[in-house]
């Protein structure tokens, strides 16, 4: 992929500048916040009046992502704009990179947005994804490979968390599946036994330079992460295979910013890539506890063209994704005791400051530290059961 900034533009910005965030969720929360704190002013795109991102921002253009005057403001504040979610339309990112550097740029994100892109991308660089077909129409289906069942058909865009996917045994389910899902162009993929999943996030530059983080392991709970460990618990082989795919695929999409690489360590210590995130990650939110600088702070030195700190882990991390579930627990809603999870040593406890929890909704993350990713795992075994969670595996 060309590299469109011309050298004007990636000269450092220096702490006092505005820097843009389209999307106002948890993961532009926690990036205004390491923003904030390395001195930059932080405007917000984001519709919604109760943002997370917006109660840390200095500025909220409370407006679509396709806004004209929203995405005007943006462009004459900001000196450089960032994306915290995928599904910011690729053509705002266009328009918004013909007046300020735009990181990751629109063409990185639009292969992100669409896993049939994804999968073509991966296949001309060389990089292994579970066996699939795209489908796109009837006859797709009918003549896709009779190895790919039992699969998963997954739409091309927009689907999350295990959304937009079915689980299909037959060839008779996924017609069906499809017809339901409204033949939406799609991915059939064969169901893989997962060893295990991880992911690497890995944080590049603009001049090239990139750093990686230690492997994440992570565990998933109706298609939701639960629970990610760090440094994951697979052989050294695997966790250097996973972040040179993770290095090689940042410099084939001539990246900027932070991605994130979710893989699949399957038989044979082989690993796969299952999807690529354009954005900080849920599994990277141990970083901000756990490491030198966390993603989010790499995100913004990115941006800002600033040189990037080193990945370091300083400690084993374990951590556990807070949904909404916990203030329903027996039926009726009650404030989690927060007092006892902030009374277990190394926890860490960050709330996003949504005000209606919601079954599935993700409302925070508790991270424990430990001397070994044993005592991490104790730990979080412990805020678990305060929290009425099932405990990491
Ligand atoms: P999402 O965009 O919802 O995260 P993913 O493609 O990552 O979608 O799928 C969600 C989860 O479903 C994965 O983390 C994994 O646990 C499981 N999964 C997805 N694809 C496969 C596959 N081909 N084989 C086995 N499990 C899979
Ligand atoms: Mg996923």
């Amino acid at each position: 992929m060309s590299d469109t900034e011309s050298a004007p533009t990636r000269a450092p910005i220096p702490p006092g500048n505005w820097l843009g965030l389209l999307g106002g969720g948890q993961l532009g929360r926690m990036f205004a916040m390491a923003a904030a704190s390395l001195g930059y002013r932080v405007c917000v795109v984001d519709p919604d009046p109760a943002s997370p991102a917006a109660a840390v921002c200095e500025r909220h253009l409370q407006a679509p992502y396709e806004d004209d005057a929203a995405l005007a403001e943006l462009a004459g504040r900001c000196r450089a704009v960032t994306i915290e979610f995928e599904n910011v339309p690729a053509s705002a990112l266009r328009r918004l990179a013909e007046r300020v550097p735009v990181r990751p740029a629109a063409d990185a994100v639009a292969v992100a947005q669409d896993r049939s892109a994804e999968k073509r991308f991966m296949a001309a660089h060389g990089i292994e994804t579970a066996p699939h077909a795209v489908v796109e129409r009837a006859d797709d289906l009918h003549g896709a490979d009779e190895a790919l069942f039992p699969g998963i058909l997954k739409t091309a865009r927009l689907g999350y968390d295990g959304k937009g996917q079915a689980a299909v045994a037959t060839r008779a389910e996924a017609v069906e599946a499809w017809d339901r899902m409204g033949r939406v162009p799609c991915v059939l993929e064969k169901r893989l036994a997962l060893l295990r999943e991880v992911s690497c996030i890995v944080c590049r530059g603009a001049d090239g330079e990139a750093v990686a983080y230690p492997l994440i392991e992570n565990e998933h709970r109706g298609g939701i992460l639960a629970v990610s460990v760090a440094p994951a618990r697979v052989s050294a082989p695997v966790a250097a295979r996973a972040a040179e795919i993770a290095r090689k695929l940042a410099a084939a999409l001539d990246y900027v910013g932070v991605l994130c690489v979710e893989m699949f360590v399957v038989e044979g210590e082989r690993v796969l890539v299952n999807e690529i995130a354009p954005r900080p990650h849920n599994s990277g939110h141990f970083t901000i506890d756990a490491c030198a600088a966390s993603q989010f702070e790499q995100q913004a030195r990115a941006l800002a063209g600033m040189p990037l700190a080193a990945p370091t882990l300083l400690a084993p991390a374990v951590m556990l994704n807070v949904l909404g579930d916990v203030w329903f627990r027996g039926g009726e809603r009650v404030e989690p005791p927060w007092h006892d999870v902030l009374a277990i040593g190394g926890a860490k406890l960050h709330l996003y400051g949504k005000r209606e929890p919601r079954l599935g909704r993700k409302m925070g993350h508790v991270t424990c530290l430990g001397a070994t990713v044993e005592q991490a795992l104790e730990r979080a075994a412990a805020a678990a059961a305060v929290l009425g969670i099932e405990p990491p595996q």
